[in-house]
């Protein structure tokens, strides 16, 4: 089976950028980033072993997720509008991409109203600056931490970011690098009662760099499922 053999390939990958590094390979959880194919790419995921599926619009995921349901760890990586929470929330137990209080605090209404755990999230930074790119800029982080300790139905797991689109390794190594010091920062502060261990980068381009700068969730699709529709 294809997905077998990429995933061997991709865990060797991983299990070298682990020991060039001085980290354990069970530090870095995999997601299978399923956007734009079928279920049965999906499927394919599952029974290759791996068990967190990553995905960025409600619309496509939905025919997946009600065939999978809680077989699979949801992630939800997209970019998410406020009116479309009521359709991720309680069945993604990750978010990947919480970048503004509006959408936490939406969060936090409709996890309380439904009496939910808290919503696990990433806090999603725009730490290379570029002006296409989602994400609150790291200079906000702190504030936006502060404020997020009003919220009790969001717990911030860990910070998420994207490498640069052009510049390869050598562009993405320090965007990885500055957002393991923006959680080191944060922990050291003590501005959330409990600390932020997570850090979601990484993706197929560029997911060996982010072993070595601390990843410990890393998003991939076109390795693992390119091709696939
Ligand atoms: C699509 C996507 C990925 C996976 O990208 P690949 O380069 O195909 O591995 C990871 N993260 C996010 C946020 C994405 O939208």
């Amino acid at each position: 089976m294809y997905m077998e053999g990429r995933l061997a390939a991709i865990r060797s990958r991983i299990d070298a950028a682990c020991r060039r590094s001085g980290r354990q390979p069970e530090e870095v959880t995999i997601i299978a980033v399923t956007k734009y194919t079928s279920l049965e790419v999906a499927e394919a995921v599952l029974s290759a072993g791996l068990t967190h599926i990553g995905e960025n619009r409600w619309q496509d995921v939905k025919p997946k997720w009600e065939a999978i349901g809680d077989r699979a760890v949801w992630h939800f990586i997209g970019s998410l509008q406020t009116n479309k929470v009521k359709d991720v929330i309680g069945k993604f137990p990750y978010i990947h991409s919480m970048d503004r209080l509006a959408l936490a605090e939406e969060l936090n209404r409709k996890a309380k109203a439904l009496e939910l755990d808290p919503v696990k999230c990433f806090i999603q930074l725009n730490v290379s600056g570029e002006e296409s790119k989602h994400g609150l800029p790291p200079e906000e982080l702190e504030g936006f931490a502060r404020q997020l300790t009003e919220l009790p139905y969001i717990q911030a797991v860990g910070l998420m970011t994207m490498a640069p689109l052009e510049g390869g390794e050598e562009a993405a190594r320090p965007v990885f690098r500055k957002l393991r010091e923006l959680r080191d920062r944060l922990n050291e502060k003590h501005i959330l009662p409990y600390s932020v261990k997570e850090l979601s980068m990484g993706m197929s381009g560029d997911f060996e760099t982010a072993v070595e700068e601390g990843a410990t969730y890393i998003r991939l699709g076109t390795v693992l499922v390119g091709g696939q529709a």
